[in-house]
């Protein structure tokens, strides 16, 4: 009976995944849904009294967002649509049954699943993604989507699940396994064509309940702060991923396992970085964290250019890990988050184009069957294997006892017809028999009990619907949960149809309309001249607005440019001045360039053997040097006293060199151009004295005018004799 229905259920699981297989392969494309959240005034907002330059009207999908620089009465407004947008009203679970619920549910069928939160600091990312720790209602999107993973296990027949998370972080360009005991661990990309890109040794931990997961979570948010200095600057310039791989497959069938991964990210703050001041270690940082977001932008834009046929997935951590999510095999959501406050305008209007990018990229969701590295699969196989063996021990452990007893019969029948005295021996031996077997049967014991514990172990891993878990949501619960699954689904309609209807208004559709007068064509078709009159000077003003982004966007990357190339002529200069030519070309033959880190790295060079140095060799037969007289002495037997002597070896054991033998700095060409300037041979030095000559007479002629006559012998002194001094004197 119990065939049967395992073998229905197996059938329609089959059929309805081959329902869904087939409408995915037949073109089906999913555009990636983007939403917008836009969060409520914060306290601080309130207190500085800004002003609200949002307008959400979730009816109709709509976002309006007012410049606070221009005239108020001025139409200024800009107006952007998305698949859904939140208020600041808006409650978490709101969110999540209309919007994550469908993508979450697909997850637990066998498609790749991604959720982005994106925007400006405090604009409510981790929020939207993880909620409040305390407040029960206001938990997040990922909390939920526990819950929702294990109630839908729970309730599920005739399946078996094995769910498993990590958890990591990506910051300026290094990857860190968050749920790793040593968190100074980096980890790196590594690429299958099966499984695609993936992080090499990055731990994953099988989860039984939303509670474990739950911890796991904890955990990993505490390993955030670790090393953080600000933690605030860190969590906003870092993304993290959480990851969750759900593997299921029917019970007892061993082939049809799929696999669907969810991916919950939270990412960086989209704000621009301020280039101001940025050196360094600062630089370095800035241009990293750029780089993923911007690796982002890149890709978006790649993808929904059409004319670009490379996407430049490459370029960052981030966009190579969730390459699948942009333009693969996942269904993506893209929540933006923003804020009301005028003081925000550029950041949040940043945010609005770069969401309103995003809804045009086109994924092709597909479930994943059948993979090669299937953990449900090798625990089925193993447990499998485990029992086969445990069935053939019980076959060998009866076949055993049989015959033994039989062994016994025989020898008890024999032991009635021996002689008295052979009847001690034979006892004896039965014993030691009994004691053999008996410490063997108790040895196998060990080892079935050991079977039966790893086997409940792997079982224990794999959950099976209504077995392990305990569902609590009873039928009226279920009934409420289809409900409200029905009015989001319903709203998400009615928003779809309004938007539809906007846009016909604005074409020719309904120009073809009967008019009673002449006068009330002319009003309607001028109403409708004017809307789009307004639509074709909003799309102008949104060119502009671009263009002047762009070049605003160009001029910090020349920017960045220039103080990249500063640095790198800085390096040359210290390269072609500091570092010996012999050092240089060492390093250059050791470099390598790492293609899939695409960074140069120093290979470890390995020792030449004659640089090795050799224990210097001993006495033979003897650890060390041992004395003729020991020699004797342990000969003869004299103790061990002489054994261990120590002798003192006089061969000096030379190393061999390591170091080199100095030579002088080579002088760069400048500063030897001005030494040979200043030691120029400048040939012999003349003495001009003849000025000194005349500058003393004229002085003596003075003295003898002023002296008395009667002193009339002056005495001759020879005239001072300077070299001349070259530069300061002139020639
Ligand atoms: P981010 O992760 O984008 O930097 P946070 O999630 O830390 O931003 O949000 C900043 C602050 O705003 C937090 O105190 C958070 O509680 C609050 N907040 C964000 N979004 C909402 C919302 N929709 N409703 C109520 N409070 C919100
Ligand atoms: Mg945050």
């Amino acid at each position: 009976m119990d065939k049967i229905d395992n073998q229905k259920e197996t059938k329609a699981w089959k059929k309805r995944n081959t329902m869904r297989s087939n409408a995915s392969s037949d073109g089906g494309t999913q555009c990636v849904q983007v939403v917008v959240r836009c969060r409520p005034m914060d306290e601080k907002e309130s207190i500085h009294a800004y002003s609200r330059v949002v307008d959400v009207v979730p009816s109709r999908g709509v976002v309006e967002i007012r410049n606070p620089r221009y005239d108020p009465s001025s139409d200024n407004v800009k107006v952007f649509t998305f698949d859904a947008v939140y208020d600041g009203n808006s409650s978490q679970q709101e969110l999540y049954e209309e919007t994550v619920r469908p993508l979450v549910s697909s997850v637990l069928d066998g498609f790749n699943g991604t959720i982005f939160a994106y925007g400006q600091t405090g604009t409510g990312k981790t929020y939207t993604m993880e909620g409040s720790k305390v407040e029960h209602e206001k938990r997040g999107i990922i909390p939920r989507s526990f819950e929702h993973i294990f109630s839908h296990i729970g309730r599920s027949e005739n399946m078996q699940y094995l769910v498993r998370a990590s958890y990591l972080e990506i910051y300026q360009e290094e990857i860190r396994d968050l749920l790793h005991p040593d968190q100074t661990l980096r980890f790196e990309l590594k690429e299958k064509p099966e499984t695609g890109v993936f992080v090499k040794d990055l731990s994953s931990t099988v989860c039984k309940s939303a509670a474990e997961i739950q911890q796991l979570m904890n955990v990993g948010n505490q390993n955030r702060t670790i090393g953080a200095t600000n933690m605030n600057e860190h969590s906003s310039r870092s993304h993290a991923i959480f990851l969750i791989t759900i593997e299921m497959g029917v019970m007892g069938d061993k082939g049809g396992i799929r696999v669907g991964r969810l991916n919950l990210v939270d990412l960086a703050g989209s704000e621009r970085q301020s280039k101001t001041g940025s050196c360094g270690e600062r630089l370095k940082e800035a241009s990293k964290i750029n780089l993923s977001l911007s690796a982002l932008g890149n890709v978006i834009s790649a993808l929904v250019d059409g004319k670009t046929t490379h996407v430049p997935y490459r370029d960052s951590k981030l966009t190579r890990l969730l390459q699948d999510s942009l333009g693969g095999n996942s269904k993506t959501i893209m929540v933006a988050n923003i804020g009301p406050a005028s003081y925000n305008y550029e950041e949040t209007l940043t945010t609005l184009r770069y969401a309103n990018r995003a809804k045009n990229i086109k994924n092709k969701p597909r479930i994943n069957e059948d993979p090669k590295d299937a953990l449900l699969r090798q625990y089925q196989e193993e447990i499998g294997r485990l029992k086969e063996k445990l069935a053939q021990k019980g076959n060998i452990q009866r076949k055993k006892k049989r015959p033994r007893k039989k062994k016994e019969d025989d020898n008890s029948v024999d032991s009635e017809s021996d002689a008295d005295d052979s009847r001690g021996d034979d006892n004896k031996s039965v014993e030691a028999d009994k004691k053999l077997i008996a410490e063997q049967l108790k040895m196998e014991k060990q080892e079935t009990e050991s079977l039966i514990e790893r086997i409940g172990d792997l079982e224990s891993k794999m959950l099976c619907g209504g077995k392990n878990i305990i569902d609590h949501t009873n039928e009226q619960q279920r009934a409420l949960e289809q409900k409200a699954a029905e009015i989001a689904e319903r709203k998400k309609r009615e928003v779809e149809m309004q938007q539809k209807l906007e846009d016909e208004e604005l074409t020719m559709v309904g120009v073809r309309e009967t008019y009673t007068t002449l006068q009330q064509e002319v009003d309607v078709k001028s109403r409708k001249l004017r809307k789009c009159f307004n639509k074709l000077q909003a799309l102008k003003q949104e060119l502009e607005d671009v263009t002047n982004d762009f070049n605003r966007d160009r001029r910090d990357l020349e920017q960045t440019q220039h103080e990249l190339m500063k640095e790198l002529k800085l390096k040359y200069l210290i390269i072609e001045n500091f570092i010996p030519e012999e050092e240089k070309s060492k390093i250059l033959s050791r470099i390598q360039l790492d293609e899939e880190e695409d960074c140069w790295i120093l290979k470890d060079s390995e020792p030449s053997k004659a640089d090795v140095v050799k224990r210097p060799t001993s006495v033979p037969d003897a650890r060390r040097p041992i004395s003729e007289y020991a020699k004797i002495a342990l000969a003869m037997g004299r103790g061990c006293r002489y054994a261990g002597e120590n002798i003192l070896n006089l061969d000096l054991d030379m190393p061999s060199r390591t170091t080199l033998d100095y030579q002088g700095p080579t002088i760069a060409p400048t500063i030897q151009a001005a030494l040979e300037e200043a030691l120029r041979d400048e040939g012999d030095i003349d003495v001009d004295a003849s000025n000194v000559k005349l500058r003393s007479k004229s002085r003596l002629q003075s003295a003898t005018r002023n002296r008395p006559k009667s002193v009339s012998k002056v005495p001759q002194y020879p005239a001072p004799v300077y070299p001349k001094t070259r530069g300061l004197v002139p020639k």
